[in-house]
């Protein structure tokens, strides 16, 4: 048995893919004829995925998937071809007719019928009982109760679907039973739970709100414990995981606040049914709480589609829009917010947080002081790592200098814990403001911790580990300590003395000779250069021979460091000609030397902006600044294939 092919062409010609498309992912004009968005179907952060309305096709140039409006149904929920067939056909309000395999006409249901649409028609019969069942029954008061007590009328109930389960324990599989449901599908759907004696109904004398998925269709409930006499203890009790309804996946209230969420670039993540319902009445229609589940990968990826891509990409590609997490206290935001630095931060920059004064969530702030109050909340907003570092600066005294002194010694590492690297120096700054302290020290305090934070682990590469696979018992020193191989001036710095020691005579000289006794940054590094300065610099190996060389610095460097000396002797250079091998010596030499002048451009330019024009010193460091800088430049223009 199949569906009529005039049902499926139907189908197939009527349906707007675009609009069927947009349901699950935000689409943009990608010139005449064309959209485009994030590709619902791999992980990507600018968009391939094209939709192309006039031929009614898709493709996604990421990763090849494409096809129809139909094929698009069944790959994004998971269905067969004639249940999606019959998903689009109901949008449609066609009624689609099926027929066998010699094309006679067959009556009746085609058996088999898709499992999905089986148990979302159960949610669908489910939900108008338990919304009736609220509105009349006498046993609901409680529910009611529950709802006014919150400000909610009765029409936001209505709107919201809320409905009310019967304490009987069976109400709702007589009445599903009633409509031809098999015990099977009943189970399968999580609406009916099977006991020693049977099966009985899952949600009992509770309230519910029916979860949606993107599309709108309900696929499974979140229950509020009302009675004292409840035999399960949980305040909330969520539908279990069913082939429709994966806790990881599902975001309520995401069906009502999608559009807004495309138009507004913006998400905000609460924590309850009840507080999208007050977020939505207030007017914050970006709304969503997760349910019964934290806030994770799969939802980052529904929400990151919801809010598309953004013409004005920053580096890395990272997509446009803001996510805001509200929590009802300073500790629980500060919790999570904390919890960010241990992640892989791909998703920070985008990350706010708002909390409520007086420990309320929307619900109870709506309650308090209006609606008003709901969208200041959300306003007054605050980036994720500013939220965090500031909120922890709370517990000291910074209006002494012990005080000070001690929040910077906690706040450092949480900034040197920054991943971005063009992020951190920029909170390195304004922590200083926060603290009221000079931007050097601040700015140092941040880069010492970096190093002494360098977490070991899967990150850090075996040839990094060199210093603290040395002698045992000195592992304090910070020359033991391995840079963060991510740290891309560690990284310059460890190529540079690569080539000072196995390339000594394709160096720049009179460049490696110039660098100063702080030009290398990490701490192991620096103590390696100060044996290549004590035993008379790059100027001394020209009369040496290799071996010669590499021992004589060897000699000079101090015990600990010693390991590494050799491993930087015979670590590969990752050049294969001598032309190639000149050059790279060259550059990555000059780079040290270009990093080593940025540092002062750096100190020397705060200094200069701290400075009035009239104060003593500011005409000198104004010539020392533009000195400087002018041999970055020059440094920069050797640089070769820099621009
Ligand atoms: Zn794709």
């Amino acid at each position: 048995m199949r569906i009529r092919r005039e049902d499926v062409e139907y189908v197939r010609e009527r349906s707007r893919i675009e609009e069927i498309v947009a349901e699950h992912v935000s689409l943009r004009s990608a010139g005449v004829g064309s959209m485009k968005g994030l590709c619902p179907f791999h992980d990507e952060k600018s968009p391939s995925f094209h939709v192309r309305p006039q031929v009614g096709m898709w493709h996604c140039f990421g990763c090849g998937e494409g096809g129809d409006v139909i094929s698009f149904v069944q790959k994004v929920d998971h269905l067969g071809f004639a249940e999606a067939v019959e998903r689009l056909a109901a949008r449609l309000g066609h009624e689609v007719h099926y027929e066998d395999d010699d094309g006679r006409a067959t009556t009746g249901r085609r058996e088999g019928m898709g499992q999905r649409q089986r148990l979302v028609e159960a949610h669908r019969v489910a939900v108008q009982f338990y919304v009736e069942h609220l509105a009349g029954s006498a046993d609901a008061l409680a529910g009611r109760t529950f709802l006014t007590e919150r400000g909610f009328e009765r029409e936001a109930a209505e709107h919201f679907g809320i409905g009310f389960a019967p304490r009987s324990g069976e109400a709702l599989l007589r009445h599903l039973r009633g409509r031809g449901f098999t015990e099977d599908e009943l189970v399968a759907s999580g609406l009916a739970g099977r006991g020693q004696r049977g099966l009985y109904d899952r949600f009992r004398g509770r309230l519910l709100w029916p979860i949606r998925d993107v599309a709108g269709e309900v696929v499974g409930f979140g229950a509020r414990r009302l009675f004292d006499d409840d035999r399960i203890e949980a305040k909330y009790l969520n539908t279990p995981e069913t082939a429709i309804y994966k806790k990881s996946q599902v975001l309520y209230g995401v069906d009502l606040a999608k559009k807004a969420i495309a138009r507004d670039r913006q998400v905000v993540v609460v924590e309850g049914y009840t507080d999208v319902m007050a977020c939505h009445l207030a007017g914050v229609a970006t709304a969503v709480a997760t349910c019964g589940t934290a806030f994770g990968a799969d939802h980052i990826r529904i929400v990151r589609r919801l809010l598309g891509d953004d013409r004005s990409v920053g580096q890395g590609g990272q997509i446009g829009g803001q996510v805001v997490f509200t929590f009802d206290g300073d500790a629980a935001g500060q919790k999570a917010a904390l919890r960010a630095f241990e992640d892989d931060q791909r998703f920070v920059a985008q990350t706010y947080i708002a909390v409520a004064a007086e420990g309320m969530d929307p619900c109870e702030l709506r309650q308090a002081h209006g609606d008003e109050a709901v969208r200041e909340l959300i306003a007054r907003r605050e980036p994720l790592f500013e939220f965090a570092i500031r909120s922890s600066l709370t517990q000291f005294d910074l209006d002494s200098a012990e005080g000070r002194v001690a929040a910077l010694r906690h706040a450092a590492p949480l900034v040197a814990r920054i991943r971005d690297t063009a992020l951190r120096p920029e909170y390195a700054r304004r922590l200083a403001g926060w603290l009221g302290m000079e931007v050097e020290p601040v700015v140092a305090a941040v880069r010492r911790a970096g190093r002494s934070t360098a977490e070991p682990g899967p990150m850090r590469r075996r040839d990094d580990s060199a210093p603290a696979a040395g002698p045992s018992g000195l592992s304090g020193l910070a020359l033991m300590r391995a840079p963060d191989p991510r740290d891309p001036v560690a990284r310059v710095e460890r190529a540079a003395l690569q080539c000072m020691l196995q390339l000594p005579h394709q160096v720049p000289v009179e460049e490696a000779d110039s660098l100063g006794e702080n030009a290398f940054e990490v701490p192991a590094h620096r103590a390696v250069h100060n044996a290549v300065r004590a035993v008379g610099g790059l100027r001394a190996a020209a009369a040496l021979s290799r071996q010669a060389w590499v021992d004589a610095v060897h000699e000079q460097a101090p015990e600990v460091v010693r390991p590494l000396v050799t491993q930087l002797a015979v670590e590969p250079v990752p050049a294969t000609t001598e032309e190639a091998l000149s050059r790279y010596a060259s550059d990555i030499v000059l780079r040290v030397a270009e990093v080593d002048v940025s540092r002062a451009v750096g100190t020397l330019h705060s200094r200069v902006q701290r400075l009035q024009p009239t104060d003593p010193g500011y005409a000198e460091s104004f010539a020392e600044l533009l000195a400087a800088e002018s041999r970055r430049r020059a440094l920069r223009e050797r640089i070769s294939g820099s621009s």
